[in-house]
Formats: structure tokens, sequence, C-alpha cells
């Protein structure tokens, strides 16, 4: 049997995961392929849950996939089943089903899992997190119904459901333990802007907040110490991060970061066994053209990493070198970064056609290396072709308000 013609067992129907079977497929090796999944609905995208899916009861999922392309492909479909043990030894995966999977390639696109708290299980019946479709149908319910929200954490997907809370006329406060929001992902000017923009929009941004105390009657949330300070909550919502699935990686013995989470792969996405893959939000892989390991969050991730792993299963193996960029959508404002905003960079603002849009040049030198884009999606594209292709516009001409950035790419 040849390498291709093994088979090739996709843990996780995520982003990542379909990707890979849209790839898979398109190399004329669907038949090859199957996709484990352990959610019961079929492959959705995930970044709806936060915007339109929460804000009307008659929005249903995006698809990735109709069930019949996966019949029409060839792919196996193992929806609502768990992987639960790989044997490396015998290159098996077993299923929690009982079903056991022999592998030539296994892809782990386990993603990651919202990160709460020990002392607020999501079980309580006003605690929520968001990951899942599940967890989005659960929160729409109890967003419906609450008046006042509490938001703990200023990250992306806190601050998207605080904005579709406020714009759906709830009262909503957002508790942020760190001095700013964003504080991991976006430069100072930014998290300014987006806190100016939110507290605009009625929503009670508290930054630098010690957070404590809960106060559990029966199966509720009733109140909790914000800076020592009793608050009754009627509906919390956790948006605290999220964490890497690894534990089948770790059960198998595969290497892992403890620390930093994640699946540590090489640069063609190879785990610790050279016949295992990781990609999307579970890999740990390295920077290309750095010594710094990365993991991301992102759709363009774990997509370009599904490419990477196609090529690795086919026998062209090539380093994962692929632009990152994000984006997000906070009440009316459109979030979009190109490349990863260095230490210590020098900020240029390139101005937009109004005070609410615009977009912000990180140079490292004279090399421009991230691009932060508010309400300038134009910019963002222009952004990453010039990323893509290494060029660097000096400052001065990129930020001329006359000259289009795209007119630099
Ligand atoms: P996932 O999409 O998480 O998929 C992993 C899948 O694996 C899940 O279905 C999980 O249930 C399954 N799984 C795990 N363990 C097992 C197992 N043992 N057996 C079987 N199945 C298993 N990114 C952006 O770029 N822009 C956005 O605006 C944006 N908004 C987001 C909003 C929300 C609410 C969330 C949660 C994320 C958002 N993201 C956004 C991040 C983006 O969705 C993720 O980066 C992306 O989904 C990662 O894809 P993935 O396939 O690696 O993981």
């Amino acid at each position: 049997m040849s390498e291709n013609s093994t088979p090739i067992v996709i843990v996780g129907g995520g982003h990542a995961g379909v990707q890979l079977c849209n790839a898979l497929a398109a190399a004329g090796l669907g038949p090859s392929t199957h996709l484990v999944c352990d959610e019961t609905e079929l492959p959705y995208q995930r970044p709806p849950l936060s915007k339109a899916f929460l804000k009307s009861p008659s929005e249903a999922l995006q698809l990735h996939r109709g069930e019949a392309w996966f019949a029409e492909a060839g792919i196996t479909l193992h929806s609502g089943d768990a992987a639960v043990a790989i044997d490396r030894a015998a290159k098996t995966l077993t299923l929690r089903s009982g079903a056991v999977l022999p592998y030539g390639w296994l892809v782990l696109a386990t993603g990651a899992a919202a990160r709460t708290l020990p002392a607020l299980p999501t079980t309580l019946a006003n605690v929520a997190a968001l990951r899942s479709a599940a967890d989005a149908l659960r929160l729409r319910g109890l967003l419906e119904a609450a008046q006042r929200v509490t938001v703990l954490g200023g990250g992306f997907i806190g601050l998207e459901i605080a904005a579709t809370a406020a714009m759906l006329g709830k009262r909503v406060t957002v508790l942020e333990a760190a001095p700013r929001l964003l504080q991991r992902s976006v430069s100072p000017e930014l998290a300014e802007h987006v806190l100016a923009a939110h507290r605009a929009g009625g929503i009670d941004v508290r930054l630098g907040v010690k957070v404590s105390d809960f106060v559990i009657e029966g199966d509720r949330l009733a109140a909790l110490s914000v800076n020592g300070q009793r608050e009754p909550v009627e509906l919390l919502v956790m948006g605290i991060g999220a964490t890497p699935e690894t534990s089948l990686a770790q059960a198998a013995g595969l290497d892992c970061d403890l620390q930093a989470g994640g699946v540590v792969v090489d640069a063609s996405l190879r785990s610790s066994d050279p016949a295992i893959l990781a990609i999307g939000d579970c890999a740990n892989f390295p920077e290309h053209g750095s010594s710094r390991r990365l993991r991301l969050e992102s759709v363009q991730n774990a997509n370009d990493q599904a490419r990477t792993a196609l090529a690795t299963i086919t026998g062209a193996p090539e380093p994962y070198r692929a632009l990152p960029w994000f984006w997000s959508e906070q009440g009316g404002m459109r979030l979009q970064m190109a490349g990863l905003m260095p230490a210590d960079g020098v900020r240029h603002r390139r101005p937009g056609a109004t005070p609410a849009s615009f977009s912000l040049l990180h140079y490292v030198g004279e090399r421009l290396v991230c691009v932060e884009s508010v309400n300038a999606p134009m910019d963002h594209i222009a952004a990453r072709k010039l990323l893509e292709t290494g060029k660097s516009p000096a400052p001065a001409v990129a930020c001329d308000p006359a000259v289009p950035l795209k007119s630099h790419a």
C-alpha cells in the first residue's frame, strides 16, 4: 500500500479538520479519509456563534458542508463520537462508541475549550461560556430572558458577546482584570479606541478589577465582589480565553507544551510521532524564520495549517509560513489584524474616511510587520498583500490619506 492510500483519520470537525477534508477531497483522497467529530451537529462555522447567531433566535448554524458533500467526497463521517485513545504502536484510534479506526496518518484538529473557573461551573443556571453550538444555543436563550449581563473578560469573545448583548438592549458590564482591553493581542491605541466605542455604546467596561467572593444560592450565582464590593448577578458569561484540547495527545505520550499549551509540532506540523500531525487551535508550532513558538486561535491559522498538513501527507512537506490574520466584529466595529503585533514596534496612524475608520501600521525599523484596521477592509486586504510580499512603504507615504494603501501593494 502506498503512503497516500493508507487511512487518514482526522480528529475534530472544526475549521481545521473540515478544511483538511476539503483539501484531501480535492487531491482525490476523500475515500481514504475519516472525520471524527464529538459534536452531534454537522461541522459548522464557529465565528458567527458570538455574532449573528446570538442576535436572533431564527439564525441557523452556518454549516461548512452538508452531509451529501462528505458522502460524495467518499469521506466517512463519525458524528457525535469522540476519539478516546490512540494506540501508536498499533496505529489505531479508538472511539467512544468502541469503533477502532486504523490509521496511516492521524491528524489532531481538536481545537480548544472555553476556559472556565472551578468556582463558577457552567452547570449553574445563570453562568455560561461560549465555544460550541450547544453553548451558543444555551446562551442565546439565557440572553433573551436576562436584563443585565455581566461579562467576565475583555478579550475578543467577551467583547463580541458584550456588544451583541448591548445591541439586544441589555445592560452590560464587562469586568477585566488587566489594565486594558485585548491586552494579549492588540496595540494600546487600538485597545483605547475599542474601549471608547464600547463605553459610548452604553457598556460599563471596568478595567483592572479584582473579581472574587462568588455567592452561590441553589443552582444560581447570586452575586460576586468587584474590588471588594458585592454586586448582584443576573447572568454571567465567561470570556476568559480558551485552553487547547490536548488530552488525547498527552495520554498517547506526544510532546505537549504544558505552559504555553498545545501539541508540539515541527514546521511541517508533525508531532513527536511523525505519523501524527496537529493543526489549528491545538497546535504549538515554530514561527517561520524565528526561534519563537506560537499557538494561534484563528480561522486563518486553522485553514492554512490544513493546507500544510495536506502537503505533509502527500509527501511534499513544506514549512508552515502563512501570514497570520484575524478579524472580530463588535457592534458596529470591524477589527482586522494582519501580521503579529511586535513587542517593540513603532506605530503610525493611517487615517480613514471617518474618525471611526483607520489603520495602525506597526514598523520594526523600516519593516512593516503588522497592520491593525478598524472599519477599513480595503486597508486590511492591501496590508495582507504588503506583508505577504515583504513590501514596506515608508510610513509617511503609507499614511498619506490621499493615497490608498492598496496602491503600494
Ligand atoms: P475548533 O473549531 O474548535 O474544532 C475542534 C473540534 O474538535 C470541535 O468540534 C471539538 O468538539 C472537536 N474535538 C475535540 N476533541 C475531540 C475528540 N477527542 N474527538 C472528537 N472530536 C473532538 N476566529 C477568527 O479568526 N475570527 C473570529 O471572528 C472568530 N470568532 C470566534 C467566535 C467564537 C465564539 C469562537 C469560539 C471562536 C472564534 N474564532 C474566531 C476562533 C476560531 O473559531 C478558531 O480559531 C477555529 O475554530 C479553530 O479551528 P479548529 O478546527 O482548530 O478548532
